[in-house]
């Protein structure tokens, strides 16, 4: 049982559909990328269960249905740029990829940036460009970015991430009081305006930084 296609299959069709993932392009990348090669091979026979999966230094990678739901907040079509603030394992940043964005990431962590960047480069992700920062401060050289996905959970949305999302442009970002305890917003700028919608309950970890915790 080499590619687990059959548990990918099984978890589009049991975790993703009925929970209202129909976007082609969401459930094609969610089908192709091998989620059990972005965590420890221990874990490899739960890549694909309806729970988040640890990566490490206190870290997870979301449950597929969060990724599946965050990457079809988006809206985005090929060829856009996006950034994302948490790399952590690569997983979402290679989804991203494989729906045909160009893809920017950000991680704090120095070890899990290391491994992730030789992760990357093995699973033929080359093109995804990464960064060691402090992502709640953005990527100002590269901005702006027609979308901005975060993957760590703050109190409030950093105004640096705002000023480099273009015109137009979405951004969906955890947002809490608390910790581990957050609504999922999407933002959305249009001709200078900026209006937000808040959506369901998520749990994420920290977003440190600057403009985070
Ligand atoms: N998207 C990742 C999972 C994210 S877990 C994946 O697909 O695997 C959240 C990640 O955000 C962690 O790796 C954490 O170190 C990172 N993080 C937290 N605060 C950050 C910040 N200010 N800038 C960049 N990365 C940050």
């Amino acid at each position: 049982m080499g590619g687990y296609a059959i548990s990918r299959e099984r978890m589009v069709r049991e975790q993703l559909v009925p929970r209202g993932i129909n976007t082609p392009a969401v459930i094609a990348a969610m089908s192709k990328v091998q989620r059990h090669k972005f965590i420890e091979e221990v874990f490899w026979s739960r890549a694909y269960e309806d729970f988040p999966v640890p990566i490490g230094f206190e870290q997870t990678i979301s449950q597929p249905y969060i990724v599946a739901w965050m990457s079809q907040l988006l809206e985005a079509s090929p060829g856009m740029s996006v950034l994302e603030i948490g790399l952590g394992s690569g997983y979402q940043a290679a989804i991203l990829h494989e729906m045909g964005l160009e893809v920017y990431s950000v991680e704090r962590l120095r070890e899990l940036y290391q491994r992730t960047s030789k992760r990357l480069i093995d699973l033929k992700y080359g093109r995804i460009r990464i960064k060691l920062a402090d992502g709640t401060l953005g990527w100002p050289e590269a901005a702006p970015f027609d979308r901005i996905i975060v993957t760590a959970g703050g109190a409030s949305v950093p105004a640096p991430l705002l000023d480099q999302l273009a015109d137009p442009g979405i951004m969906v970002i955890p947002v809490g009081q608390q910790k581990r305890e957050q609504k999922m917003l999407v933002l959305r700028k249009e001709n200078g305006t900026v209006t937000q919608r808040e959506l369901g309950a998520v749990k994420f970890v920290d977003l440190v930084g600057k403009h985070g915790w």
